[in-house]
């Protein structure tokens, strides 16, 4: 489903992703930490293509992020042909960033009917369907400002899953919510993951990681330093740096 070979960004001089291979099958949950700054949103970025690559080569689905390969060589994607792939894949991000004057419902409805052209009957009880599956039944026709932040962060995710994606990448989804309301969004991600969703996640809930992700990756320094099995990489790390950053955050 996403392939990694040697993946590498640059900003300027500063290069924050050194090569980076990872795969990710279809139907996987794969969890990734690591130390601020070690590149992960510039990652999930790439995987998006919010951020273009600067070497190596990224697939998702089968698809070149971004580019069409042709006799070894790499032709830029044009703008239409990247919206296509990228609709292809929802992201959540820490900050829901709902659109404050629409209601959730509005905001679950809103790419649907603008980008796909679905009908407007058609993307409102889809959109119910979606609120009622993370727990919003009663929330359908709130604003955002009237939401918690646990609540505003599932109406993400049900945005997220009105386009239908195949993949779905979340950036410390839980970071900026309060703890008590941690566990409802975890709950509706662990939902996502039993329906069989592909699913990376970067996270520092480690319970998450070790209760629904087949893979855990460590990150450090625009590297993949280590993947293995959750509980494996969480229990007995291989890897000086991986146990240097677990004792600091466990
Ligand atoms: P955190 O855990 O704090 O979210 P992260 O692992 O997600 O960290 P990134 O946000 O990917 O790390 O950032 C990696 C490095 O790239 C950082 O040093 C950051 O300053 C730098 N960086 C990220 N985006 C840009 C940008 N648009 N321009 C310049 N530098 C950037
Ligand atoms: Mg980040």
């Amino acid at each position: 489903m996403v392939r990694a070979e040697g993946v590498r960004k640059s900003f300027g001089q500063v290069e924050v992703l050194k090569g980076i291979d990872l795969d990710v099958q279809s139907g996987e949950v794969v969890c990734v930490i690591g130390p601020s700054g070690s590149g992960k949103s510039t990652f999930l970025r790439c995987i998006n293509h919010l951020e273009q690559v600067t070497a190596g080569r990224l697939w998702v689905n089968g698809h070149l992020v971004g580019y069409r390969e042709r006799g070894g060589k790499l032709y830029e994607l044009r703008d239409k042909e990247v919206s296509a792939q990228r609709r292809d894949i929802g992201m959540v991000f820490q900050r829901f960033n709902l659109f404050p004057h629409m209601t959730a419902l509005e905001n679950v409805m809103e790419a649907p009917v603008q980008v796909k052209g679905v009908r407007k009957a058609d993307a409102r009880r889809r959109g119910i369907e979606l609120l009622e599956r993370v727990g919003l039944a009663e929330r359908v026709h709130n604003y955002p400002n009237q939401l918690s932040g646990g609540q505003q962060q599932r109406v993400a995710i049900a945005r997220a899953l009105a386009m239908e994606p195949s993949l779905m990448l979340f950036d410390e989804p839980t970071s900026a919510l309060d703890p008590e309301l941690v566990g409802e969004v975890l709950d509706v991600m662990r939902g996502l993951a039993q329906s069989g969703m592909t699913m990376v996640v970067v996270t520092h809930e480690m319970g998450f990681a070790r209760e629904v992700g087949d893979k855990l990756v460590f990150m450090d320094d625009g590297v993949v330093v280590e993947v293995g099995d959750p509980r494996q990489v969480l229990g007995d790390p291989q890897h000086v740096r991986t146990r240097a950053f677990l004792s600091k955050v466990l």
